[in-house]
């Protein structure tokens, strides 16, 4: 049920005219200023010192008058220095790993995780979940938001919903044998990690009752959903959220069209910026993704940077909805690397080694320090036919050699970055039950020698 309703069509609010939609936003957003001004001593005196109250708010647009919100915010106010309701009010409590050790925190009220709910049972729709589908939920139960989120969902849905967590592989593979769900929901490395996991043990992948995958929570290719959709004889779709927003299901792609990610723009007011100059960009053109809530209580976000960066279109899309679509996200700002001068994310690199049957997604690039200069080593596997070929396993066998100069021939004309490649046998690279490691940043510690 959603707002009282049984999912079994658009939500009204997916296909309101531009106008109808704007004006929702900003009835919305004024409330939520009005929240944190009163509430938020951060807000308050963010909005002071940048000159603009919320009183000053029109429409939409002038949102881009107020200050951002960085995680280092989060931080600075951590655990619970930038909630806008009373403590007695909050009944969820989420946060994200730090690398300073403390994670941010985010907090929800009850409304919240009604609307988080509904937001997600929305999401699930569009990638082609319905009520009734048995839901295999892979994401990590805990203080991330990946496995609770995705879960609150698939019940208000009305799914049979699976709360099986990441890693033990081989427990997922028995649970999605005997139980036959419909849908998969993981991280996209690990859904390829299953797959491999099923083939080792003589099982076929495509032979599951597995339908649709609902796949996020890093960046990952369009070739790497081919990739998995051939390995599983299903459709995979690109889930978009992250904890100090909402979670997941702030944005999902739909199974019509596999064409962007369907914002939720009755809950969120979503932006692109150059992260240099801080300027919008215009739709199409890439930058950092930010966000402002627009109905959330216990933790509203202004202008939020994401560290994502995509683009936005306002196009219709051809499966009938109308609200705005970020493309995939092309990387994190944090995990950009420049290799003289050209800016290079690892998604750019999967993408090159997909193309190549010789190769398997399983990659990890090597940040070093050559002199002054940064240098990139690409660790990539071969697949297991290739192995076996070599003699000895050789890869130092000059058919190896012939294939790290197409590699590098592959890199420089398509991703335009010069890396030393490094051919790993298979199973070299260490696999992920979550989040992949695709950058090892062997900078710092080799400049301290
Ligand atoms: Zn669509």
């Amino acid at each position: 049920m959603i707002g009282g309703r049984t999912l079994t069509t658009y939500a009204e609010e997916e296909v309101f005219s531009k106008d109808k939609m704007q004006q929702l936003q900003l009835e919305r957003l004024k409330k939520t200023l009005a929240r944190v001004e009163k509430n938020v001593p951060f807000y308050r005196e963010a909005f002071d010192r940048s000159g603009v109250s919320s009183s000053e708010v029109h429409t939409t647009e002038d949102i881009s008058r107020l200050p951002f919100t960085k995680k280092q915010d989060l931080r600075d106010n951590y655990p619970f220095g930038l909630v806008a309701a009373p403590m007695d009010e909050v009944v969820r409590i989420h946060g994200s790993s730090g690398t300073s050790g403390k994670p941010t925190v985010v907090a929800y009220t009850e409304n919240d995780v009604s609307h988080w709910a509904d937001m997600v049972a929305r999401a699930i729709y569009i990638a082609g979940g319905r009520k009734g589908d048995l839901l295999h939920n892979a994401y990590g139960y805990g203080l991330f938001t990946g496995g609770l989120g995705l879960h609150n969902g698939s019940e208000r849905l009305g799914c049979a919903t699976v709360p099986v967590s990441g890693g033990n592989t081989e427990r997922q593979i028995t649970l999605i044998q005997d139980f036959m769900p419909r849908v998969i929901c993981s991280t996209p490395s690990y859904l390829m990690n299953i797959g491999e996991t099923m083939i080792k043990k003589g099982l076929d992948p495509r032979a599951t009752s597995l339908a649709y995958g609902i796949l996020g929570a890093e960046p990952w290719s369009e070739e790497m959903r081919r990739s998995i959709e051939e390995m599983f004889g299903i459709k995979a779709m690109d889930i978009y959220g992250l904890s100090e927003v909402m979670g997941p299901g702030i944005a999902m792609e739909c199974h019509e069209a596999q064409d962007g990610l369907h914002i939720a723009e009755d809950h969120f007011l979503a932006e692109v910026i150059d992260p240099e100059t801080l300027e919008p960009v215009p739709d199409g053109e890439d930058g950092e993704l930010v966000f402002s809530s627009l109905t959330k209580e216990a933790f509203p976000v202004i202008r939020y940077r994401t560290g994502d960066i995509a683009s936005l279109t306002r196009e219709k899309c051809s499966c009938g909805r109308t609200t705005a679509r970020m493309s995939r996200v092309k990387g994190r700002i944090d995990d950009m690397f420049i290799i003289r001068g050209v800016n290079v994310f690892p998604s750019e690199v999967e993408r090159s080694i997909l193309q190549m049957d010789e190769l398997v997604c399983h990659y990890q690039i090597h940040l070093k320090k050559k002199g002054s200069m940064d240098h990139a080593e690409l660790h990539v596997e071969v697949c297991e036919p290739f192995f076996q070929a070599l003699p000895d396993g050789d890869l130092t066998d000059p058919v190896a050699q012939e294939l790290v100069k197409k590699i590098q021939y592959v890199l420089k004309t398509q991703a335009l970055v010069s890396m030393d490649v490094y051919l790993k046998p298979p199973n070299a690279i260490p696999r992920s039950e979550g989040k992949a490691k695709r950058i090892v940043d062997q900078r710092t510690a080799e400049a301290v020698k």
